[in-house]
């Protein structure tokens, strides 16, 4: 619990450092703890420090995890590849979908939520570092993608989703949270989501830092907090290269 809540802290510390150095609000940025291989008693741990906002990769993990009761109920927002046959129990177990990255996808989720009758609130992934290996609409794509993803009644766009490139070298990771940044800015002047759309969910434990000072309001943190994985991250994204 202590080395939990102490990761927790130091975290929410680096959180503030950031915003404070580009003139940002910390409650302006949320934090999602991302919780893909971590067992349901250290997920349980964050849950008693009072975390509401979970991120998880892949529907079967969330179905086994996720029912337990120590975890109030809560349901985690989906951050993984989601495969359309997969799209009703993304839509019973999770709440927001951050990673709509084709129109396949956009079209078989409208057509489930039209038989709901409901809406679902979701972020746009684009890949900003042009490694194949990234899942997400090609940047130079995304602007024509949110227009065509604007037709969807069902679908409320609030934001963009990203990983930046790998690298040790800060300016090309930085690049990716600006490209975002300014494809936020492009796609909110062609005027055809509402005013909610202006979130940023970028940002992971390497470099939230970089992601905060570039205007991120969502980041995206699992090593920081839980330490590291045993599961190779290939099993969640495709031929992930460090
Ligand atoms: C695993 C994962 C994260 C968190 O990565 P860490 O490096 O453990 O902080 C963030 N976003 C996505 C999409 C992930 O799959």
């Amino acid at each position: 619990m202590t080395e939990i809540k102490t990761n927790l802290n130091h975290i929410k510390e680096t959180i503030a450092q950031s915003c404070l150095s580009v003139d940002r609000n910390p409650a302006d940025v949320e934090l999602m703890l991302v919780t893909k291989t971590v067992p349901v008693e250290r997920i349980a741990q964050t849950c008693e420090l009072g975390h509401r906002l979970f991120g998880e990769n892949r529907i079967q993990e969330v179905a086994k995890k996720w029912r337990e009761p120590v975890l109030h109920g809560i349901k985690p927002e989906f951050i993984g590849h989601l495969q359309t046959n997969k799209i009703k129990n993304c839509l019973d177990l999770c709440g927001r979908i951050h990673s709509m990255d084709r129109l396949g996808l956009v079209e078989a989720l409208d057509g489930e939520l039209q038989r709901r009758g409901e809406c679902r609130e979701i972020f746009l992934q684009v890949n900003t570092s042009e490694e194949d290996s990234k899942y997400g609409v090609p940047w130079q794509d995304a602007v024509q993608f949110a227009k065509v993803v604007s037709r969807y009644q069902t679908l409320k766009v609030t934001g963009l989703m990203t990983l930046a490139v790998f690298s040790k070298e800060e300016v090309r990771v930085r690049q990716c949270f600006k490209k975002l940044r300014e494809l936020l800015t492009m796609i909110r002047n062609e005027g055809v989501f509402s005013e909610n759309f202006r979130q940023l969910s970028m940002g992971m434990s390497s470099d939230y830092h970089i992601a905060i000072q570039e205007g991120a309001t969502l980041v995206r943190i699992g090593t920081a907090v839980y330490g590291e994985r045993n599961t190779s991250d290939s099993y969640y994204w495709p031929e992930h290269h460090k």
